[in-house]
């Protein structure tokens, strides 16, 4: 179902038919009573007040506009009465709208028409009303002095005056699809009600005074009508400034937060969007050291086309940054300027009827451009070329910080690297070294062999020299080691030890009859009886020829000569035909045996002499 404000042309029908319904009203009553122009040119005089009030009023926050034409309404009331009050307002709001070229070109011719009418229709309805209403109640016509009576009819209309003028707004501006509640603004209603008593001076000046008076009155009012716009102005300029940088320091700190350069360029063509209406925008990033331009962004009606890259010699871009100060066209047509025969040389966009670029500077640095361009004529004006200005500041710091953080990424995505090579190499180098540790543990275990090898070798070569090669015994240099190391144990613990020196009789002619291998061989079988009949802490060694050294520790000489004795036995008895036949072998013994003496040259000599007592008495037996 479709609302009734969805007719076309509505609001426009509505004022034609109000304006229209109002003048047959106008025309009946005229008619009807005879309406006499009373005074003409007070009648022509009272419009062209009302026209010049109405035009010089001012736009008021959130309310539209506002004027003092209050003051003529009211006061051709009191003035003329009703009917001719009504008309006189009618034509004036009916001419003044025309008036207001600025506002009737930015309105369109519609609504132009829809005001006109609608205004003209109105008020003189309203007038019309409160003014028979007035006459009605009694009020005075013309007013000539204020009486109570007359004054609080004033008041009371007034109030009742501004109520009809409200709900008939809220009618129109509900129709032109408008917040009808604006037509309750209460600061529009105080301006309308505060007017009514300038209305009534007005009124009491013309009716008492001579027109001198009259005409000194209205300059007044026009002096304070002008200040009271003046200082309107001041403050829409203000307002104006404020709502810029509230507006650019929103968008300031917005682009602000983002540190990547892309997605900062396309934040900044939406916010830059957001603070003024365009079709084609351009950020270009000036690379100065390939001397061209980056142009990264470029949003036309189309949609975003792709980066490319342009000479700085070429185009507005170009002269904008090489320049280093803002291009602003206001119309194609009216431009006769550089700007026109850079843009004409290009063939740049010729749809393009106005124009701002703006550099973005940091530190004195032309960091790059922005370009808004609209394809009508006079879209912009001088406020948006410091707008963009302001704009471009805020956007060159960001990009600023943008590049810095890049750079900043750079550096530690190097450093990054660097260290990742370092540790590479450290890594490798640290293998190395671990293999060669390897080779060098590898290298001392067979070492430690090769060594251990050695001792042994060296052991076993050390066995040998301590032995005697014929018969295995402990040799000479063995036996006087280990018989000092004997004689020293059995002194240090009072330990008896038997020494004995024993001798193979008659062994030269064991050699001389036989041969000199048969002897060595008497000799490693006497070695073999030996080692068979002694215990293995004992010790017997080859003394030198055919004679033996046997020591017996922990021994006593009883013990000693009866060990010895029993060997002597087994040699005699030992079947030597086995070596060689008719061979026999005796051997003799002399034993001796600490204490008394501990001392190697002591006891040897005395088992010596021992042995010599043994030979001496026969041989073939055991002297201790
Ligand atoms: P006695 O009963 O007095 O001891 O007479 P003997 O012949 O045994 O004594 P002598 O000291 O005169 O002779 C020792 C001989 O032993 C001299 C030497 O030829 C011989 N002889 C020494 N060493 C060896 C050896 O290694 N092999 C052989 N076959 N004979 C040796
Ligand atoms: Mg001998
Ligand atoms: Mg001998």
């Amino acid at each position: 179902m479709s609302k009734i404000t969805d007719i076309p042309y509505l609001s426009l029908i509505y004022a034609g038919a109000l304006a229209a319904g109002v003048t047959a009203v106008l025309v009946f009553f005229s008619w009807h009573t005879g309406m006499l122009i009373t005074d003409p040119v007070a009648f022509a005089g009272f419009i062209v007040f009302g026209i010049a009030i109405a035009s010089y009023g001012f736009p008021a926050p959130h309310v539209g506009y506002v004027s003092l034409d209050r003051v003529v309404q009211f006061a051709s009331i009191l003035v003329f009465g009703a009917l001719q009050a009504a008309w006189i307002v009618g034509i004036a709001a009916l001419i003044a709208p025309l008036l207001a070229w600025d506002r009737v070109r930015g309105s369109g011719l519609r609504l132009t028409l829809v005001r006109c009418l609608h205004n003209a229709g109105m008020l003189a309805l309203v007038v019309l009303i409160t003014g028979y209403l007035y006459q009605f109640f009694g009020g005075s016509v013309p007013l000539l002095r204020l009486d109570p009576h007359d004054l609080l009819l004033i008041v009371l209309l007034a109030l009742f005056m501004q109520l009809l003028n409200m709900l008939l707004m809220a009618v129109i501006a509900w129709m032109e699809g408008y917040d009808w509640l604006h037509a309750f603004g209460i600061f529009a209603a105080t301006v309308d009600v505060a007017a009514i008593p300038l209305a009534v001076l007005t009124a009491l000046v013309y009716n008492r005074f001579e027109w001198p008076v009259m005409v000194l009155f209205l300059i007044v009012l026009a002096m304070i009508v002008l200040i009271v716009r003046r200082l309107a102005d001041t403050r829409r300029v203000l307002e104006d400034k404020l709502d810029t940088l509230t507006a650019v320091n929103r968008v300031g700190r917005a682009i602000s937060s983002s540190l990547v350069l892309d997605e900062l360029l396309e934040m900044v063509f939406r916010e830059c969007r957001s603070l003024m209406s365009f079709e084609i925008f351009i950020l270009g990033l000036y690379d100065e050291s390939a001397h061209s331009i980056d142009v990264r962004l470029h949003h036309n009606p189309k949609g975003r086309q792709p980066p490319r890259r342009q000479d700085v010699g070429v185009g507005h871009l170009g002269w904008v940054i090489s320049h280093n100060k803002p291009a602003f066209m206001r119309n194609w047509e009216r431009e006769t300027g550089e700007l026109k025969r850079i843009l004409y040389q290009i063939g740049d966009t010729p749809q393009t009827q106005s124009l701002i670029a703006v550099p973005m500077t940091y530190r004195e640095r032309v960091l790059g451009v922005l370009s808004v361009q609209s394809y009508s004529a006079d879209r912009f004006d001088e406020s948006h070329v410091s707008l963009l200005m302001n704009f471009a500041s805020q956007v060159a710091v960001a990009i600023a910080n943008a590049g810095l953080f890049a750079e900043l990424e750079r550096s530690r995505h190097e450093l990054e690297h660097r260290v990742d090579e370092r540790t590479r190499d450290l890594a490798a180098k640290n293998d190395e070294l671990r293999a060669q540790t390897e080779r060098a543990n590898a290298l001392a275990v067979s070492l430690r062999a090769a060594q251990r090898k050695i001792e042994i070798e060296l052991a076993k070569s050390q066995q040998e020299t301590r032995r005697d090669e014929l018969t295995g015994l402990f040799n000479r240099r063995a036996l006087d080691e280990l018989l000092v190391k004997e004689v020293n144990r059995a002194q240090r613990y009072q330990r008896s030890l038997a020494v004995v020196m024993a001798d193979i009789d008659h062994f030269k002619s064991v050699n001389d009859h036989f041969s000199h291998m048969v002897g060595d061989d008497v000799l490693r079988a006497i070695a073999n009886i030996l080692r068979a009949a002694c215990r293995s802490l004992d010790v017997i060694a080859r003394y030198g020829g055919e004679e033996f050294l046997l020591c017996f520790p922990e021994t006593s000489r009883q013990n000693a000569a009866a060990v010895c004795e029993k060997i002597r036995q087994q040699v005699e008895s030992h079947d030597w035909s086995k070596i060689q036949p008719g061979l026999t072998v005796t051997i003799s013994f002399g034993v001796t045996a600490a204490p008394p003496e501990y001392d190697v040259d002591t006891l040897i000599a005395a088992a010596d002499q021992k042995l010599y007592e043994a030979k001496y008495s026969g041989r073939n037996r055991v002297c201790a």
